[in-house]
């Protein structure tokens, strides 16, 4: 009997259409049925606990159900739920947008500092107002030519059309090939262990591939795009900061924006409120995308930061038609920006940055020592409070794509009590910035035995 007919949609076991699931995966194994969280634990309605390993999705960056973030949510739900943001304020959207400037601008010499912020309602969207607002501020800036990106090779941006025309993630894009713009891709991405590597600050190696790729572009290029230090998708691989330097020194001789997707990387999951701001030396990109940790992943908001030098080319009388007409429902939602006023503020008390650069080494410490006694763990590597490792053959070749080994560790770690999202045969842990370090070594313990299980 074929694959495809061993099962029939009845017996599949909910009425909902999960997200980036092969829905027949389900047959044997419902989804997790979660009836509550707190920290880093998720209760099932079985009555199992479950550590969550990824921050789910990435975005958990203070745990569930932290008590600030509780309390900042019930009081503004006393106040008031949604309200429209254009040619409407409040002091949920005013503050954040304030604070969120005063965090990044610190650092930054005048001429690089931001001076506006953009609401959008997720991640995605908020790369698609930076796409936009960079094709257009380069016609309003003279440059109507500039209307094309480049992007990292392996890098991923988001769902939507635009997002994923600038992403490399080929198996979640293949079928929509026909709806995406094209976008030149940078293949010699600078990509290293983690801030141990030796060459971590030094992409001399690949700049001259990178350089020549973008020569051929400087006429047409609106923006380069890229997730700063480290892309996700592609397999939770860190990118060398000299990189973000060398950009930048480029972009300036050519006219062109740099676009960073901090969507994963920002808000102290690198260990600094931004990512970019690893860069040594001046890597500061133009335009700045946040969401997933803005709100302590509670709820969907995006930001775009941009400099008042971009913000005022789009200021005109009406008829001359500069305006940025874009807008997102739930843009700057009251309770999505008073969630991460308060996620802002237990960032600074809570020490996060300081945390991390304890616990962070911790995990890649703690896996490396893990993998040096098993031929089958690879290329251990992370930055800020990410480690991920590759499953492999003993001699580093990959293991069959067929076999889903990936999959079947997950299915291993569900039983010893984590939720991983292994990225095909790349296993790893995403977890909240405040988790406690026996957590921590709880996660990475379940992760290897669960691995140890598949392949010893
Ligand atoms: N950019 C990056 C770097 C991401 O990791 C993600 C989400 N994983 C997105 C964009 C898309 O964000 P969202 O899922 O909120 O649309």
């Amino acid at each position: 009997m074929q694959e495809s007919s061993r099962l029939s949609p009845a017996a599949l076991p909910s009425p909902v259409w999960h997200p980036c699931t092969q829905m027949q995966d389900h047959a044997d194994l419902p989804p997790l049925h979660v009836v509550g969280a707190h920290g880093c634990r998720l209760r099932l309605a079985d009555g199992r606990e479950i550590l969550d390993a990824i921050g789910s999705w990435w975005c958990k960056s203070l745990g569930h159900g932290h008590p600030r973030l509780v309390a900042a949510a019930q009081a503004q739900i006393a106040a008031f739920e949604h309200v429209i943001l254009a040619g409407v304020i409040h002091d949920p959207a005013l503050h954040l947008a304030q604070r969120l400037l005063d965090l990044v601008n610190g650092p930054l010499p005048p001429a690089r500092r931001f001076g506006h912020v953009f609401y959008a309602d997720n991640g995605s969207t908020g790369v698609e107002v930076a796409l936009k607002m960079a094709v257009h501020w380069q016609r309003q800036a003279g440059d109507p030519r500039r209307t094309r990106f480049a992007c990292l090779a392996e890098g991923y941006h988001g769902e939507t059309v635009g997002a994923l025309s600038v992403s490399d993630q080929g198996a979640f894009a293949e079928p929509y090939q026909s709806l995406l713009f094209p976008c030149q891709r940078l293949d010699a991405v600078p990509w290293r262990a983690g801030p141990e590597d030796p060459l971590w600050l030094d992409a001399s190696a690949e700049w001259p591939a990178l350089e020549a790729a973008l020569a051929s572009h400087a006429d047409t290029l609106a923006a380069i795009v890229y997730e700063p230090v480290l892309q996700g998708a592609a397999g939770m691989r860190p990118v060398s900061p000299d990189l973000l330097v060398r950009l930048r020194r480029w972009a300036d001789a050519h006219g062109v924006l740099l676009v960073a997707d901090e969507i994963a990387s920002g808000l102290y999951r690198c260990g600094s409120p931004l990512a970019s701001q690893l860069a040594p030396g001046d890597g500061a990109p133009d335009l700045v995308v946040l969401s997933k940790g803005l709100t302590g992943g509670w709820m969907p908001l995006a930001t775009v930061l941009a400099p008042t030098r971009i913000y005022s080319a789009f200021l005109a009388e009406w008829h001359a038609g500069k305006a940025f007409l874009h807008s997102n429902t739930y843009a700057g939602n009251p309770l999505a920006c008073a969630v991460a006023l308060a996620a802002l503020d237990v960032y600074r008390d809570e020490a996060i940055a300081a945390r991390v650069a304890v616990s962070g080494p911790f995990l890649r410490h703690e896996l490396r020592a893990l993998a040096a006694t098993r031929p089958y763990l690879h290329n251990v590597r992370g930055v800020g409070q990410i480690a991920a490792v590759d499953l492999r053959r003993a001699d580093g070749t990959p293991l069959p794509r067929l076999d889903r080994t990936g999959w079947k560790v997950y299915r291993e770690a569900l039983d010893r009590g984590a939720l991983l999202r292994p990225l095909g045969d790349t296993l790893y842990v995403f977890p909240p910035l405040n988790a406690p370090a026996d957590e921590l070594a709880a996660m990475l313990a379940m992760l290897v035995t669960s691995i140890d299980a598949v392949l010893a």
